[in-house]
């Protein structure tokens, strides 16, 4: 790290922060300028942090050289982590993008889920997704079927072999959920419940990691960190929009710039989410192209048979035939892009 002083540290203060960043072992090379006295810091982060520096007395800025993520980052693994299920299934590196598809809560009508897991199947979709505990900003709004949403989940994925994702919310129901699905899902407004991490953090299920409402990509990577650090290092990071000033035409604002971003600081997968990224219909295949385009591992979007009646994000759901229009489309455009990514990664081997 880089520590600027004020124009006006004192001699005491420049010494005080070189001896805080001795004592934990950091090479210290000091530069006297002419107005600012600034201090290279070379050593491990792990043991001071940057804001116990920035705290100190005389201190104007610190600036991070190395990116504070370490596990998760491009510096210390290169290539890509691929995540790879019994059924052969894997996401990430050259691999196919995968399809994660199905509605936002799972309801009471079982039907309606079997018909959009055989839609999503017959599609040569991977995943299938559904709440079973659902975070929901009103306390009016349907919560969520439960243990009773995570039975229906296991029948569908039993009856087509899909692989199934779902939410958890509370470490508590954790085991419960590991029991019934392939993959944990942490939703956006837990992507910094840092207990909830960790509990994911050991447990040996793959973990979707959904960017928080408002969170930078570095705070996402660091609640990534946060996972792999307590020992889970199948995360796959989901990029569902975040909040901006202008929600007049869509409910948050997809950050496709985001994917590639990441794509160059870490080595995780990332999957893009156009129906929580634009909450309309009508964005969902232009959206779902776009994250494909910048480099989306997979794509998560909701499906479901009623929309019109569904107990969650109905809007933005799309009826099975829409999604069987689209995935047409979007299956013959990841071929193109599958050669691409092949071609791609056999020159850079
Ligand atoms: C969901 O996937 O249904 C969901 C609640 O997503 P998010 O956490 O991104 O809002
Ligand atoms: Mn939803």
């Amino acid at each position: 790290m880089i520590i600027i002083m004020e124009p006006s540290a004192s001699k005491e203060n420049i010494k005080r922060v070189v001896d805080v960043l001795t004592e934990h072992e950091f090479r210290v090379i000091v530069n006297q300028g002419e107005i600012h006295t600034v201090i290279d810091a070379f050593g491990d982060k792990t043991s001071i942090t940057p804001g116990r520096i920035s705290a100190l007395q005389g201190v104007k800025e610190v600036k991070i050289i190395r990116e504070p993520f370490r596990l998760a980052s491009r510096d210390r693994k290169q290539e890509d982590t691929v995540i790879e299920f019994e059924n052969g299934v894997k996401i990430g590196g050259a691999n196919k993008p995968v399809m994660m598809v199905g509605p936002c809560s799972v309801e009471s009508d079982y039907e309606g889920l079997r018909q959009v897991a055989f839609a999503a199947k017959e599609m040569g979709c991977e995943f299938l997704r559904g709440g079973a505990f659902k975070p929901r900003t009103s306390p009016y709004d349907f919560q969520g079927f439960e243990e009773k949403a995570l039975k229906y989940l296991k029948q569908a994925s039993e009856e087509t072999g899909l692989l199934t994702v779902t939410e958890v919310m509370d470490s508590a129901d954790l085991e419960l959920i590991c029991d019934y699905v392939d993959v944990v899902q942490i939703g956006a407004r837990n992507m910094q419940n840092f207990k909830l991490l960790k509990a994911v953090g050991k447990c040996s299920k793959p973990v979707i990691l959904k960017r928080g409402l408002s969170s930078t990509i570095r705070e996402f990577l660091l609640a990534a960190e946060h996972i792999m650090y307590n020992g889970n290092e199948n995360v796959i990071l989901c990029e569902r929009g975040i909040r901006s000033f202008d929600s007049t035409f869509t409910r948050n604002v997809m950050d496709i710039a985001s994917i590639p971003v990441i794509k160059k600081y870490s080595h995780l997968p990332i999957i893009a989410d156009p129906s929580h990224g634009t909450g309309q219909r009508y964005l969902i295949e232009p959206m779902t192209k776009a994250g494909l385009i910048v480099g989306a591992d997979g794509v998560m979007i909701e499906v479901h048979h009623d929309p019109e009646n569904a107990l969650s994000d109905g809007k933005q759901s799309l009826p099975i035939p829409m999604f069987k229009d689209m995935m047409t489309r979007v299956n013959s455009m990841m071929e193109h892009l599958h050669y691409e990514k092949n071609c791609l990664s056999a020159n850079v081997d």
